[in-house]
């Protein structure tokens, strides 16, 4: 392989083109990038960054004097793949050539429709979507969060820490119950209600009102909440629409075997675009967290200098994190295999504690709440028990 071209110039095609170069791959490396900045660091966006704690300069993913020796693409989006033939179509009309494509265009935000024309409505994805929306908060009084995922609950988080009268809006029964489970769900939504975040429940928005700026979020039930700032936290959606007509296989993701293979040889996915074959579950899936990019990156890479015979990842529980106000929250594994979950360890109502999710004897899951030792030794335990 003398030629490698990596779509996505962020968390997962950067430490893919670092591990290219680590297993001594040392030909051409075009690195192709919609964003016209070099690769930096999402996860302080919902939190650091958009207090005002840490700067641009803070969120750099490349070490100082790092050299890839690569050529980066930047400020171009590549809008089309001729898998046969390996050949990237760029949105400048110039085509990139090469014997080996990593894909790793992430996900973008999913939006509420017809709010695009609309001021004061923010999604959070980008560095520039940060910026934009920080620059908002300063002058804004009451804000909105749509969705009580975990970017919603971080911003919501964040904005309260800011002084702003927040209000968190959650379709569900309670955010972030879909990943811990209802009953620990409580315990972060209690977290959130003591700082002074309001939350609903249940509550399903139908519209958001203003004329040229957003000052409403209007409910199903007619409630009409007043806002100066809208943040929309509904999900987020890969970027695989520039793969269409290519000849690869596509679902919620590029669909990839257990070592990020395609079903085209030379081309592997990896990061939030892709959902790996995961033998643990029986299934594709994709995974939207930043240790999942870390951890697959080498193997993707390992796939592609291979041909395709690389040694799939090794299974392990997926890992999530999340600073919400002065809490650490950490989770490993699948709460929905679980039947029981027991506070092994602290007490919720102090904002610290571990929980041992449990199938009959088996741990199956955990989650600590500002007990980061503790929770380690519990992660290393589930992901040896693989
Ligand atoms: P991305 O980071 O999305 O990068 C994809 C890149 O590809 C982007 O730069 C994009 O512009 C570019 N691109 C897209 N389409 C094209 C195209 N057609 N051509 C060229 N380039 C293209 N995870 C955690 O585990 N813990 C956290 O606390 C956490 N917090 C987060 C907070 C925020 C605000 C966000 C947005 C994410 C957070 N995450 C967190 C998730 C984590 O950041 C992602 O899992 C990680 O960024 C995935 O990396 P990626 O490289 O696959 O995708």
């Amino acid at each position: 392989m003398r030629s490698v071209c990596v779509v996505g110039a962020s968390l997962a095609g950067l430490l893919t083109a670092r591990a290219l170069r680590a297993q001594g791959y040392d030909g051409r490396l075009v690195l192709v990038g919609e964003e016209l900045h070099r690769p930096y660091d999402r996860p302080p966006l919902s939190k650091d960054f958009l207090k005002g704690v840490l700067d641009e300069s803070d969120l750099a993913l490349e070490a100082d004097g790092e050299e890839l020796a690569a050529e980066w693409r930047l400020g171009v989006a590549a809008t089309g793949l001729d898998a046969a033939a390996r050949r990237v179509t760029l949105s400048d009309g110039t085509h990139v050539e090469a014997d080996g494509i990593v894909i790793a265009t992430g996900a973008s935000a999913r939006r509420l429709p017809r709010t695009e024309s609309l001021a004061g409505v923010h999604t959070l994805r980008t560095l520039d979507d940060a910026r934009a929306l920080r620059h908002d908060l300063a002058s804004a009084k009451r804000v909105v969060v749509i969705g009580g995922g975990f970017i919603g609950t971080e911003v919501a988080a964040t904005a309260c820490a800011l002084g702003l009268e927040v209000t968190l809006v959650e379709a569900g029964k309670i955010p972030l119950a879909g990943v811990v489970g209802v009953q620990m769900a409580e315990a972060i939504a209690a977290l959130h209600e003591q700082r002074g975040v309001r939350l609903l429940r249940g509550a399903r928005v139908t519209a958001l009102t203003g004329v040229t700026r957003v000052d409403g979020v209007r409910l199903a039930d007619g409630t009409l909440l007043p806002a100066d700032v809208v943040v929309v936290g509904i999900g987020a959606v890969p970027n695989i629409a520039w793969l269409e007509n290519s000849g690869l296989r596509l679902g919620d993701g590029v669909i990839c075997d257990a070592g990020g293979g395609t079903l085209v040889p030379g081309i592997v996915a990896v990061g939030d675009c892709a959902a790996w074959f995961d033998p643990a579950l029986g299934r594709h899936e994709r995974c939207e967290h930043w240790t999942g990019a870390r951890l697959r990156a080498a193997v993707a890479a390992e796939t592609l200098l291979s041909g395709g015979a690389a040694r799939p990842a090794r299974p392990r529980p997926a890992y999530i994190w999340s600073d919400q106000f002065d809490v650490k929250i950490q989770f490993v594994g699948h709460a929905r295999h679980a039947d029981t979950v027991v506070v092994e360890e602290g007490d919720p109502a102090d904002h610290s504690f571990l929980a041992v999710y449990r199938q009959g004897e088996r741990p199956v899951a955990v989650l600590g709440v500002n007990q980061v030792r503790l929770f380690s030794r519990w992660r290393r335990q589930l992901e040896t028990a693989v």
